[in-house]
């Protein structure tokens, strides 16, 4: 017992001292007391708890921005290049004036009379705007509370109620491809929503909101549906505001946002992260994930509406001092060579994407790709969903010309990136830790700086999502596999995997083989009950253009899955899809392709869903099952 002590006692010792280094190069009004870390995961002892260098006081804007122009001299560096959805639209920003813009949003936002933890909801277009509003909330000690723009009045109407916003920061509209959405009309519509809840649930309180607005499009007003008593233009109240602005000092455990989860397994859960874990963290992983060096272009493709867009487009980089591409619109507008041309455009020399977009573009073959030079390029990065061998080789094969390693980087809107200090574990069903190569369900045995403080207005839904399945352990809600050489596989989500005929199978394993089919472009795979087996396996596949849906088809991908797996996963039922139902963010959502295997119309919660008219067509399409 002895050693083991003195063994843990030195690791701690070790990660105070590591993350203590790496504290030091970003700024502290006040040093932390006590433990770096501080913590409880077992809830059969005490509440679940986490918190970093508690006493530390500082601000994450001074520490992205002012630092880099101050002590860093990087103020003539630019932070961002944007490029508009239409290629002749482009701009760039130092980090010296987008410091300027942030101080004068950042006054904007004390003289409307927002302080240090309040709320303030932000939807917005991908526009060096959406940036400037989040920095400004940071520094005046205000939590975000970001909602992508492709969401529905509805869905924004419940997140501003959700976290009890106080302010909207929106635009008056945007193009994303050919499509021009008009983010007042739909703001409009969510505040009138929210204000007949509020009233309803508060007994009478009524909530004051000030919706800003950017003239990104520059439409004209009169065609902005607009009303004097809350409605202020960004442009007129920035006219007016002082360059001087002095940042809240916050304590490292004070909130820096709240974000939703993509709302792929139920209803999304609000996620609370905090200053002092999440810098050091974001700055950590970004600086090391990307080998970032100071001569990087880094980009990023996700939306700022996600965590991925929150910690690698905006916080990790700029707290690097870093160089990135933030661009507007779509992969496939005006034609399906946007990104390469982006790449070559800007000399972009780390790209990060999505599975869900590699595996739209590979679609279309390797010309659109080969068209430009991508000479630029060293590091390629997926996240997001797990990447089948195929989309994975296409991106290695084609997108990198071989050279470039793909890192694929594993995380959750709770979590951020498995790194240093995270330490991982397979639990079985019983939950037992296994050794060497095993399969079973992802937890973590300890916190990291950055990983959730709780959901948002639900402790209890925090221990029950979290903590409770396996006690002493966070629970990721994701399979995986570790493979002889030590690394980690995700198979996908506990929710979708199967149980056949007593094996068990994930649903990754199944879709990587059909996936190999060359008329496949994307497939879905889900359970279905089985009279005999317990479960069957139920495939939506889309189809490459040019290749017809046909029974000899389904045959050959049901052999596929013979051969490669064995009999054991043959698919019982496979349905032809247009399209399959994907979160806003991209994710495959299967829990409603297995209501729709089992034609049950009542889909749960739908407000994350990317387009509710692939639904009908999947029901029409359904295959009859026993
Ligand atoms: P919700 O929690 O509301 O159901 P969500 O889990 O999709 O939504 P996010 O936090 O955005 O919301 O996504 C995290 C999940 O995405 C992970 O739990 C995992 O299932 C999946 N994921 C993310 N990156 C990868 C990756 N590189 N490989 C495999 N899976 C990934
Ligand atoms: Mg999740």
């Amino acid at each position: 017992t002895g050693c083991v002590f003195k063994n843990m006692f030195l690791l701690l010792i070790l990660y105070t001292e590591f993350w203590g280094k790496i504290a030091k190069e970003f700024y502290w009004k006040t040093p932390y007391t006590g433990n770096f870390m501080d913590y409880n995961f077992d809830l059969t002892r005490a509440k679940i708890y986490i918190r970093c260098m508690q006493g530390a006081t500082t601000n994450m804007c001074y520490n992205v921005l002012d630092r880099n122009v101050n002590e860093k001299k990087l103020g003539d560096k630019i932070a961002f290049y944007w490029e508009g959805n239409k290629p002749e639209d482009y701009a760039r920003i130092t980090y010296k004036e987008l410091l300027q813009q942030v101080c004068k949003f950042a006054n904007v936002l004390r003289a409307q009379g927002i302080k240090k933890g309040d709320h303030v909801a932000i939807y917005m277009p991908m526009i060096i705007e959406l940036i400037v509003a989040m920095l400004a909330c940071a520094r005046v000690g205000a939590v975000h509370s970001i909602v992508f723009a492709g969401f529905s009045a509805e869905a924004l109407s419940e997140r501003i109620l959700d976290c009890s916003c106080s302010l909207l920061i929106t635009a008056d509209g945007f193009y994303r491809g050919d499509k021009f959405i008009k983010l007042k009309e739909i703001t409009d519509e969510a505040l009138k929503l929210h204000g007949e809840k509020y009233v309803f649930f508060t007994a009478g309180r009524v909530l004051e909101f000030s919706t800003f607005k950017c003239s990104n499009t520059g439409l004209c007003m009169l065609q902005i549906p607009w009303n004097e008593e809350v409605d202020v233009w960004w442009h007129e109240v920035m006219k007016e505001a002082g360059e001087e602005c002095e940042p809240e000092w916050c304590s490292a455990e004070d909130p820096l946002f709240i974000l939703y989860t993509s709302g792929s397994t139920g209803k999304p859960k609000g996620v609370k992260h905090t200053i002092g874990g999440y810098l050091l963290y974001t700055a950590t992983t970004f600086k090391y994930v990307f080998d970032y060096q100071p001569s990087d272009v880094y980009w990023c493709t996700a939306d700022v509406g996600w965590i991925t867009g929150h910690s690698y487009l905006t916080y990790g980089p700029l707290a690097n001092g870093a160089t990135s591409v933030l661009f507007e619109g779509v992969p496939t507008y005006p034609d399906v060579s946007r990104f390469w041309e982006i790449i070559d455009k800007y000399l972009v020399t780390k790209f990060y994407t999505a599975p869900t977009a590699i595996r739209l573009l590979m679609k279309y073959g390797d010309e659109p790709v080969k068209r430009f030079s991508r000479k630029s390029l060293k590091i390629l990065g997926t996240v997001g969903e797990p990447i089948n061998p195929e989309a994975w080789l296409w991106y290695y094969n084609v997108v990198g010309d071989r050279r470039c390693p793909i890192m694929d980087t594993y995380w959750q809107t709770e979590t951020t990136l498995p790194f240093f200090s995270v330490v991982p574990a397979i639990l079985s069903e019983s939950g037992e830790e296994l050794e060497g190569e095993a399969e079973g369900y992802l937890v973590f045995k300890k916190p990291w700086p950055s990983i959730m403080r709780e959901v948002y207005g639900s402790y209890e839904r925090f221990e029950s999502s979290y903590f409770k399945r396996f006690p002493g352990y966070f629970v990721t809600g994701d399979g995986c596999k570790r493979d002889k050489d030590g690394y980690y596989w995700i198979t996908g989500r506990i929710d979708d995997m199967l149980n056949i005929s007593g094996h068990l199978l994930s649903t990754a394993e199944v879709e990587s083989a059909i996936m190999e089919h060359l008329a496949v472009a994307e497939v879905a795979a889900v359970s279905h009950p089985h009279p005999v087996k317990g479960e069957s396996l139920y495939c939506f596949v889309t189809l490459k253009d040019g290749h017809e849906f046909t029974d000899e088809l389904v045959t050959e991908l049901k052999n596929q899955v013979r051969k490669k797996i064995g009999p054991i996963a043959a698919p019982d039922y496979i349905q032809i899809a247009a399209q399959l139902p994907k979160t806003r963010s991209g994710k495959i959502m299967r829990r409603l392709l297995r209501k729709i295997a089992r034609n049950e119309r009542d889909l749960g919660n739908t407000s994350t869903l990317a387009d509710e008219s692939v639904l009908e067509a999947l029901f029409k399409n359904r295959v009859e099952t026993i």
